[in-house]
């Protein structure tokens, strides 16, 4: 399997993510990331992330998440206006490692889009990032940058 692209989320995102799963207890909550592909010479190519998508959780859940679908909608068009992409989807696991559950492969957006993960299962956030499909789960490249 080659690497789509490897991402990276600005430090500031970071925190926002981290402080919407703690504002979400004891429920999930959800995102999306948007940027765009920079393609490398000699590399793999690198996702910078721009801008992040707050979404309700319609499934008001401690153990799962449904995105809005208007709400994602509306991100997806705003996307679309600025001439970025999705490059990841967010969420939040109250009381589990990050790790990608049965649901979360089952209703995985889709195999091209990192899915983050932000665990509070120990106090301070853990966040791990995977590439899912239908079958499975792998490790994603990916790094916090400054600004
Ligand atoms: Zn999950």
């Amino acid at each position: 399997l080659s690497t789509p692209f490897r991402l990276e989320v600005p430090a500031p995102v970071v925190e926002e993510m981290t402080a919407r799963a703690k504002a979400a207890l004891p429920n999930e909550c959800c995102g999306l990331l948007a940027g765009y592909i920079e393609r490398q010479r000699d590399a793999a190519p690198v996702g910078r992330v721009v801008r992040s998508y707050a979404l309700t959780n319609a499934a008001a859940s401690p153990v799962e998440y449904l995105s809005e679908p208007r709400e994602m909608f509306e991100a997806i068009r705003d996307m679309r206006r600025r001439g970025t992409d999705i490059l990841a989807v967010y969420h939040s696991h109250p009381d589990a490692d990050p790790v990608p559950s049965r649901n979360d492969l089952d209703r995985n957006y889709s195999t091209d889009v990192v899915n983050i993960i932000i665990s509070l299962k120990d106090g301070a956030p853990r966040l791990e990032a995977w590439w899912l499909w239908d079958a499975g789960y792998r490790p994603a490249d990916w790094r916090t940058v400054e600004n």
